[in-house]
Protein backbone atom coordinates (compact mmCIF):
# COMPACT_ATOMS: atom_id res chain seq x y z
CA UNK A 1 0.00 0.00 0.00
CA UNK A 2 1.71 3.37 -0.81
CA UNK A 3 1.81 6.00 1.66
CA UNK A 4 -1.44 8.43 1.95
CA UNK A 5 -0.89 12.34 1.44
CA UNK A 6 -3.17 13.61 3.96
CA UNK A 7 -3.84 17.62 5.28
CA UNK A 8 -5.06 18.49 8.23
CA UNK A 9 -7.91 20.84 8.45
CA UNK A 10 -8.36 22.85 11.63
CA UNK A 11 -11.53 25.29 12.13
CA UNK A 12 -11.17 27.52 15.27
CA UNK A 13 -14.66 28.10 16.46
CA UNK A 14 -15.82 30.26 19.57
CA UNK A 15 -17.58 27.34 21.34
CA UNK A 16 -15.38 24.40 19.37
CA UNK A 17 -12.29 23.68 17.59
CA UNK A 18 -12.69 20.74 14.99
CA UNK A 19 -10.04 19.49 13.10
CA UNK A 20 -9.70 16.27 10.55
CA UNK A 21 -7.24 14.15 8.71
CA UNK A 22 -8.24 14.70 5.22
CA UNK A 23 -7.45 13.11 1.76
CA UNK A 24 -7.08 15.00 -1.62
CA UNK A 25 -10.47 13.82 -2.75
CA UNK A 26 -11.78 15.39 0.59
CA UNK A 27 -12.40 12.16 2.91
CA UNK A 28 -12.03 12.85 6.30
CA UNK A 29 -10.08 9.89 7.76
CA UNK A 30 -10.37 10.99 11.49
CA UNK A 31 -11.27 13.83 13.05
CA UNK A 32 -11.78 15.65 16.54
CA UNK A 33 -12.48 18.40 18.82
CA UNK A 34 -11.73 20.56 22.02
CA UNK A 35 -13.49 23.08 23.71
CA UNK A 36 -11.67 26.53 22.55
CA UNK A 37 -12.83 28.68 25.96
CA UNK A 38 -11.54 26.19 27.82
CA UNK A 39 -7.99 27.69 27.01
CA UNK A 40 -7.61 30.83 28.70
CA UNK A 41 -3.95 30.98 26.72
CA UNK A 42 -3.07 30.64 23.31
CA UNK A 43 -0.02 28.80 23.44
CA UNK A 44 -1.71 26.17 25.82
CA UNK A 45 -4.25 26.02 23.29
CA UNK A 46 -1.63 25.13 20.33
CA UNK A 47 0.10 22.71 22.39
CA UNK A 48 -3.20 21.03 22.80
CA UNK A 49 -4.53 21.50 20.29
CA UNK A 50 -1.20 19.46 18.25
CA UNK A 51 -0.84 17.03 20.93
CA UNK A 52 -4.87 15.89 20.27
CA UNK A 53 -4.24 15.48 16.54
CA UNK A 54 -1.30 13.63 17.22
CA UNK A 55 -3.24 11.55 19.23
CA UNK A 56 -6.08 11.23 17.06
CA UNK A 57 -3.80 10.84 14.39
CA UNK A 58 -2.71 6.98 15.62
CA UNK A 59 -6.69 6.13 14.95
CA UNK A 60 -5.77 5.72 11.18
CA UNK A 61 -5.35 2.50 10.03
CA UNK A 62 -3.20 3.35 6.71
CA UNK A 63 0.52 4.54 6.69
CA UNK A 64 0.36 8.09 5.60
CA UNK A 65 2.43 11.36 5.45
CA UNK A 66 1.17 14.69 7.07
CA UNK A 67 1.60 17.32 3.63
CA UNK A 68 0.83 20.55 6.20
CA UNK A 69 -1.98 21.99 8.35
CA UNK A 70 -4.52 23.87 6.97
CA UNK A 71 -6.43 26.63 10.16
CA UNK A 72 -8.94 28.84 9.72
CA UNK A 73 -10.28 31.06 12.25
CA UNK A 74 -11.85 34.43 12.61
CA UNK A 75 -9.44 37.46 11.51
CA UNK A 76 -7.11 34.51 10.44
CA UNK A 77 -4.61 36.84 8.10
CA UNK A 78 -3.00 34.25 5.60
CA UNK A 79 -0.40 36.78 4.91
CA UNK A 80 1.26 36.77 8.14
CA UNK A 81 -0.25 34.02 9.76
CA UNK A 82 -1.55 35.93 12.82
CA UNK A 83 -5.44 35.98 13.99
CA UNK A 84 -6.12 39.83 14.88
CA UNK A 85 -8.74 40.69 17.59
CA UNK A 86 -10.74 37.96 16.95
CA UNK A 87 -13.98 38.19 17.70
CA UNK A 88 -15.93 35.44 19.87
CA UNK A 89 -12.43 34.10 20.70
CA UNK A 90 -11.37 33.68 24.24
CA UNK A 91 -7.90 35.76 22.84
CA UNK A 92 -7.54 39.47 22.53
CA UNK A 93 -5.62 40.92 20.41
CA UNK A 94 -2.75 40.13 17.59
CA UNK A 95 -0.83 36.46 17.58
CA UNK A 96 1.30 35.19 15.29
CA UNK A 97 -0.49 31.78 15.23
CA UNK A 98 1.59 30.48 12.38
CA UNK A 99 4.91 30.53 14.55
CA UNK A 100 3.22 29.90 17.69
CA UNK A 101 1.93 26.38 16.18
CA UNK A 102 5.10 25.85 14.49
CA UNK A 103 6.99 25.05 17.78
CA UNK A 104 5.39 21.84 17.45
CA UNK A 105 5.86 21.06 13.50
CA UNK A 106 8.11 22.10 11.37
CA UNK A 107 5.81 21.09 8.09
CA UNK A 108 3.72 23.97 6.55
CA UNK A 109 1.05 26.19 8.72
CA UNK A 110 -1.29 28.09 6.90
CA UNK A 111 -3.76 30.03 8.54
CA UNK A 112 -6.57 31.99 7.16
CA UNK A 113 -10.19 33.33 7.85
CA UNK A 114 -12.14 30.95 8.64
CA UNK A 115 -15.01 32.30 6.04
CA UNK A 116 -12.07 32.05 3.24
CA UNK A 117 -10.93 28.84 4.30
CA UNK A 118 -15.19 28.00 3.27
CA UNK A 119 -14.61 29.89 -0.06
CA UNK A 120 -11.66 27.49 -1.11
CA UNK A 121 -13.18 24.13 0.26
CA UNK A 122 -16.04 25.20 -2.07
CA UNK A 123 -14.42 25.56 -4.89
CA UNK A 124 -11.95 22.29 -4.29
CA UNK A 125 -14.74 20.15 -3.14
CA UNK A 126 -18.01 21.84 -3.35
CA UNK A 127 -20.62 23.26 -5.67
CA UNK A 128 -17.71 25.94 -6.59
CA UNK A 129 -15.90 23.07 -8.33
CA UNK A 130 -15.38 24.68 -11.90
CA UNK A 131 -16.59 28.12 -11.71
CA UNK A 132 -13.95 30.75 -11.77
CA UNK A 133 -15.81 34.05 -10.35
CA UNK A 134 -18.11 32.70 -6.91
CA UNK A 135 -18.82 33.98 -3.66
CA UNK A 136 -19.25 32.13 -0.62
CA UNK A 137 -21.45 33.76 2.28
CA UNK A 138 -20.67 31.59 5.62
CA UNK A 139 -24.13 32.74 8.27
CA UNK A 140 -23.55 31.61 11.86
CA UNK A 141 -23.94 33.63 14.67
CA UNK A 142 -21.70 36.21 12.60
CA UNK A 143 -21.61 36.50 8.96
CA UNK A 144 -18.43 35.70 7.23
CA UNK A 145 -17.52 36.13 3.38
CA UNK A 146 -14.96 35.01 1.02
CA UNK A 147 -14.49 36.23 -2.61
CA UNK A 148 -13.18 33.68 -5.71
CA UNK A 149 -12.52 36.03 -8.44
CA UNK A 150 -10.98 34.73 -11.77
CA UNK A 151 -10.25 31.26 -10.32
CA UNK A 152 -8.17 32.85 -7.58
CA UNK A 153 -9.66 33.97 -3.90
CA UNK A 154 -9.08 37.18 -3.02
CA UNK A 155 -6.65 38.14 0.14
CA UNK A 156 -6.24 42.10 -0.49
CA UNK A 157 -3.58 44.28 0.31
CA UNK A 158 -3.21 43.47 4.21
CA UNK A 159 -5.52 39.80 3.82
CA UNK A 160 -8.75 40.51 5.04
CA UNK A 161 -10.79 41.28 1.62
CA UNK A 162 -14.41 40.70 1.99
CA UNK A 163 -15.40 41.22 5.11
CA UNK A 164 -19.23 42.24 4.29
CA UNK A 165 -20.62 41.17 7.68
CA UNK A 166 -19.41 44.78 8.35
CA UNK A 167 -20.46 46.91 5.77
CA UNK A 168 -23.65 48.72 6.76
CA UNK A 169 -27.48 48.54 6.14
CA UNK A 170 -28.56 52.10 5.68
CA UNK A 171 -26.84 53.38 8.43
CA UNK A 172 -28.66 56.44 8.95
CA UNK A 173 -31.76 54.30 9.68
CA UNK A 174 -30.53 51.78 11.51
CA UNK A 175 -29.00 51.68 15.35
CA UNK A 176 -28.68 48.08 16.09
CA UNK A 177 -24.85 47.83 17.79
CA UNK A 178 -22.14 45.36 16.49
CA UNK A 179 -19.63 43.38 18.33
CA UNK A 180 -17.00 44.91 16.01
CA UNK A 181 -17.92 48.63 17.70
CA UNK A 182 -20.07 49.87 15.02
CA UNK A 183 -23.81 49.94 14.51
CA UNK A 184 -26.05 48.66 11.82
CA UNK A 185 -23.70 46.13 10.30
CA UNK A 186 -25.20 43.50 8.20
CA UNK A 187 -23.96 40.83 10.41
CA UNK A 188 -26.05 41.88 13.25
CA UNK A 189 -29.07 41.42 11.00
CA UNK A 190 -28.19 38.39 8.47
CA UNK A 191 -26.41 35.77 10.89
CA UNK A 192 -28.12 33.61 13.51
CA UNK A 193 -28.10 36.18 15.97
CA UNK A 194 -29.58 38.38 13.47
CA UNK A 195 -32.41 36.17 13.26
CA UNK A 196 -32.99 36.14 16.95
CA UNK A 197 -33.07 40.16 17.19
CA UNK A 198 -34.87 40.57 14.76
CA UNK A 199 -37.96 37.93 16.17
CA UNK A 200 -37.72 39.53 19.33
CA UNK A 201 -38.33 43.18 17.88
CA UNK A 202 -41.12 41.72 16.02
CA UNK A 203 -42.08 40.26 19.30
CA UNK A 204 -42.19 43.11 20.77
CA UNK A 205 -43.74 45.46 18.00
CA UNK A 206 -46.70 42.51 17.61
CA UNK A 207 -50.05 41.87 19.22
CA UNK A 208 -50.35 38.85 16.81
CA UNK A 209 -49.94 35.46 18.84
CA UNK A 210 -46.76 33.19 17.66
CA UNK A 211 -45.90 30.13 19.49
CA UNK A 212 -42.17 31.90 19.95
CA UNK A 213 -44.18 34.26 22.87
CA UNK A 214 -43.48 31.38 25.71
CA UNK A 215 -39.90 31.06 25.02
CA UNK A 216 -37.58 33.30 26.71
CA UNK A 217 -34.73 35.22 25.44
CA UNK A 218 -32.22 32.97 26.33
CA UNK A 219 -33.49 30.20 25.39
CA UNK A 220 -34.90 31.67 22.10
CA UNK A 221 -32.32 30.42 19.16
CA UNK A 222 -32.24 29.87 14.83
CA UNK A 223 -33.27 26.53 15.24
CA UNK A 224 -36.47 27.67 17.53
CA UNK A 225 -37.38 30.62 14.92
CA UNK A 226 -36.85 27.96 11.73
CA UNK A 227 -38.85 25.42 13.38
CA UNK A 228 -41.76 27.84 14.26
CA UNK A 229 -41.85 28.86 10.65
CA UNK A 230 -41.84 25.62 9.01
CA UNK A 231 -44.79 25.44 11.63
CA UNK A 232 -46.41 28.72 10.02
CA UNK A 233 -45.79 30.93 12.58
CA UNK A 234 -46.28 34.26 11.16
CA UNK A 235 -44.05 36.09 13.49
CA UNK A 236 -40.98 33.44 13.21
CA UNK A 237 -41.81 33.65 8.78
CA UNK A 238 -41.64 37.33 9.21
CA UNK A 239 -38.38 37.40 11.03
CA UNK A 240 -36.91 35.26 8.02
CA UNK A 241 -38.65 37.51 5.28
CA UNK A 242 -36.89 40.19 6.67
CA UNK A 243 -33.58 38.63 7.37
CA UNK A 244 -33.82 37.37 3.47
CA UNK A 245 -34.80 40.48 2.04
CA UNK A 246 -31.63 42.35 3.67
CA UNK A 247 -29.30 39.46 2.61
CA UNK A 248 -30.80 40.07 -0.71
CA UNK A 249 -30.59 43.76 -0.73
CA UNK A 250 -26.76 43.86 0.38
CA UNK A 251 -26.10 40.82 -2.59
CA UNK A 252 -27.33 43.17 -5.16
CA UNK A 253 -23.93 45.03 -3.95
CA UNK A 254 -21.91 42.06 -3.81
CA UNK A 255 -22.71 41.22 -7.72
CA UNK A 256 -21.88 44.91 -8.57
CA UNK A 257 -18.16 44.32 -7.27
CA UNK A 258 -17.25 41.04 -9.04
CA UNK A 259 -19.87 40.08 -10.73
CA UNK A 260 -19.77 36.20 -9.78
CA UNK A 261 -21.74 33.21 -11.26
CA UNK A 262 -23.09 32.09 -8.10
CA UNK A 263 -23.13 32.52 -4.42
CA UNK A 264 -23.28 30.11 -1.98
CA UNK A 265 -25.08 29.97 1.64
CA UNK A 266 -23.17 27.85 3.95
CA UNK A 267 -23.64 27.47 7.59
CA UNK A 268 -26.71 27.00 10.00
CA UNK A 269 -29.05 29.33 8.78
CA UNK A 270 -28.21 28.44 4.96
CA UNK A 271 -30.42 25.14 5.99
CA UNK A 272 -33.71 27.07 6.11
CA UNK A 273 -33.70 26.91 2.72
CA UNK A 274 -36.80 28.55 0.82
CA UNK A 275 -38.22 30.64 3.88
CA UNK A 276 -34.55 32.53 3.58
CA UNK A 277 -33.44 31.73 -0.07
CA UNK A 278 -36.87 32.99 -1.48
CA UNK A 279 -36.97 36.39 -0.19
CA UNK A 280 -33.36 36.58 -0.22
CA UNK A 281 -33.28 35.89 -4.14
CA UNK A 282 -36.08 38.54 -4.76
CA UNK A 283 -34.81 41.37 -2.90
CA UNK A 284 -31.72 40.88 -4.66
CA UNK A 285 -32.98 40.81 -8.15
CA UNK A 286 -35.18 43.90 -7.00
CA UNK A 287 -32.18 45.37 -5.64
CA UNK A 288 -29.63 44.58 -9.36
CA UNK A 289 -28.24 46.49 -12.04
CA UNK A 290 -30.30 45.50 -15.16
CA UNK A 291 -27.28 43.68 -16.70
CA UNK A 292 -27.22 41.33 -13.53
CA UNK A 293 -30.53 40.43 -13.50
CA UNK A 294 -31.38 36.51 -13.51
CA UNK A 295 -27.41 36.06 -14.16
CA UNK A 296 -26.03 34.89 -10.61
CA UNK A 297 -27.27 31.68 -9.01
CA UNK A 298 -28.01 31.62 -4.80
CA UNK A 299 -27.25 28.14 -4.13
CA UNK A 300 -26.59 26.34 -0.74
CA UNK A 301 -22.98 25.68 0.05
CA UNK A 302 -22.42 21.49 -0.73
CA UNK A 303 -20.18 21.45 1.90
CA UNK A 304 -22.98 21.96 4.21
CA UNK A 305 -22.62 18.88 6.46
CA UNK A 306 -21.04 18.79 9.69
CA UNK A 307 -17.28 18.62 7.97
CA UNK A 308 -17.49 21.54 6.05
CA UNK A 309 -15.32 23.57 7.90
CA UNK A 310 -12.56 21.37 8.37
CA UNK A 311 -12.18 20.53 4.55
CA UNK A 312 -12.40 23.95 3.99
CA UNK A 313 -8.91 24.25 5.98
CA UNK A 314 -7.71 21.35 4.49
CA UNK A 315 -7.98 22.70 1.32
CA UNK A 316 -5.66 25.41 1.72
CA UNK A 317 -2.89 22.71 2.21
CA UNK A 318 -3.37 21.91 -1.48
CA UNK A 319 -3.97 24.54 -3.10
CA UNK A 320 -0.84 26.62 -1.28
CA UNK A 321 1.19 23.25 -2.45
CA UNK A 322 3.78 24.27 -5.28
CA UNK A 323 3.56 27.98 -4.35
ZN1 LIG B 1 -19.72 45.08 12.78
Amino acid sequence: MPVKDLAVGVDIGGTNTVFGFVDQKGHILAEGRLKTPQYKDINGFAAALYEKIIVTGRRITCEFRIKGFGIGAPMGNINNGTIEYPAGLPWKGIFPFADIFHRHTSLPVIVTNDANAAAVGEMIFGGAKGMKNSVVITLGTGLGSGFVVDGKLVYGHTGFAGEIGHTQIRPESSNRECGCGKKGCLETYVSATGLKRTLIKILADSMAPSRLRKYSTEELDSKIIFEAAKKGDPLACLAFERTGRMLGYKLADVVAHTNPEAIFLFGGLALAGDILFKPAIESMEENMLVIYKGRVKILASRLNSKNAAVLGASSLVWSNEGI
